[in-house]
């Protein structure tokens, strides 16, 4: 069976190709800047050479089509025709309260990620589009969609509603959702995997951090509370995003700035973060060389970076009265030994001890940093979001099909 996986945004679309009798990728790739008539379009089959155009792309539909014309090129397609792409898996950033679980598309779930435009409106109306150019283009396809906040549908009131006015949450939905479930579960399961003993048993926290960042804190194979919020600015310090702050910071500097909402918000999640305290960068890898210079600003961003980090963690200890697992996961955790490190030489009090060697290995793949002495096992576990993707839908389609 083969699974195209489309993760649709505004104004990109990536994918990938996914031969699911031995779940290996066979292409990827990426239209950017969709809208434009530069928009550029890379493919890259497993095994072949990347191949880059320039083109005018105006819309989600004609995106598709060009990827679609790729997947079965004569010279570097890996599929004879489009027939045999057998289902479509979709990223969907907000689900909220609808959906617990990923789900094959019809008319009404396409209604309810409409309805949620509201909570999402960066993200969700970009989805939409990829669905719509996908039926399009391969119209009777099967298609399935992924959400990022499903795993999380699990927290109990008691973490997922805010200390404001109920009404807020009944008019408005207003409460935490959180993000990157799909990475969350998927690590939590390798995890419990690698260290072959049930999940069920386990008290866990994994540490997304990538140019967004979370933790959850996962109890026995649920999530019991996350980082990111209602929307995924919530929470740790990320590359451009604040994380938490005082909220009455927003009024004041509103009006000490005379900036708008869209400026503020704007401020928040684009020029706050590592970037804001650094003055450098939103990257990890180049707050790190800077630091290795010397420079004071990037070693005071990474400080708080790693601290704001810290106390999540052990806030979640907290939470579950202890923990047996920590995770970590992205760009940031499955690479910067430097950030594992300053977390876990803090975490002793746990019993955590970490196993420096190992951590200062430049190796990837699951792998283990701590002792085996240490209380709590510490895993480092490539993300693989769009793997979970392709098996939920695989899973799906199969179900439907003995239907
Ligand atoms: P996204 O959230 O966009 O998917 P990624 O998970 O790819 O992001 O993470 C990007 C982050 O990972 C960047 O801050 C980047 O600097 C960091 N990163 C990647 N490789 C390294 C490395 N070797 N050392 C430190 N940080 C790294």
């Amino acid at each position: 069976m083969n699974i195209l996986v489309i993760n649709a945004g505004s104004s990109s679309l990536k994918f990938q190709m996914y031969n699911m009798v031995n779940e290996e990728v066979v292409a990827s790739g990426r239209v950017e800047r969709i809208g434009m008539d530069t928009a550029i379009l890379s493919y890259e089959p497993v095994g072949g050479k990347e191949i880059r155009e320039v083109d005018e792309i105006l819309e989600h539909t004609m995106a598709i089509r060009k990827v679609l014309e790729l997947l079965v090129h004569k010279e570097h397609g890996v599929l004879a025709s489009i027939a045999e792409i057998d289902a479509v898996g979709h990223r969907i950033v907000h689900g909220g309260e609808s959906f617990s679980s990923s789900v094959v598309v019809d008319e009404v779930v396409k209604k309810e990620i409409k309805r949620l435009f509201d909570l999402a409106p960066l993200h969700n109306p970009a989805h939409m589009l990829g669905i719509a150019a996908v039926e399009q283009n391969m119209p009777g396809v099967s298609q399935v969609v992924v959400f990022d906040t499903a795993f999380h549908q699990t927290m109990p009131a008691t973490s997922y509603l805010y200390p404001i006015p109920l009404v807020l949450y009944k008019k408005h939905q207003v409460r935490r959702y959180g993000f990157h479930g799909t990475s969350h579960e998927y690590v939590s399961q390798r995890a419990a995997k690698l260290l072959g003993k049930p999940l069920e048993s386990l008290k866990m926290v994994t540490c997304h951090i990538g140019n967004g960042a979370s933790c959850t804190a996962i109890l026995h194979g649920k999530s019991v509370d996350t980082s990111m919020g209602m929307t995924p600015l919530e929470g740790l310090m990320m590359g451009t995003r604040s994380g938490d702050i005082d909220p009455a910071i927003v009024p004041y500097v509103m009006g000490k700035e005379e900036l708008t909402l869209n400026e503020v918000n704007s401020m928040l999640n684009k020029h706050s973060g590592l970037m804001a305290i650094s003055g450098l960068s939103s990257d990890m890898r180049e707050i790190q060389d800077a630091m290795d210079k010397g420079d004071r600003s990037a070693k005071q961003a990474f400080e708080m970076y790693e601290y704001r980090l810290r106390k999540y963690i052990g806030a979640y200890t907290a939470a579950m009265n202890g923990l047996d697992v920590l995770v970590f996961t992205a760009g940031v955790g499955e690479n910067s030994s430097l950030l594992r490190g300053a977390v876990c030489r803090n975490l002793t009090y746990l019993g955590l001890e970490l196993d420096e060697q190992a951590n200062g290995k430049r190796v990837s793949g699951d792998r283990a940093i701590s002792t085996a002495e240490s209380r709590v096992q510490v895993l480092v576990i490539p993300t693989n979001e769009e793997l979970v993707i392709a098996r939920d839908t695989y899973q799906l389609i199969a179900k439907a099909a003995e239907k």
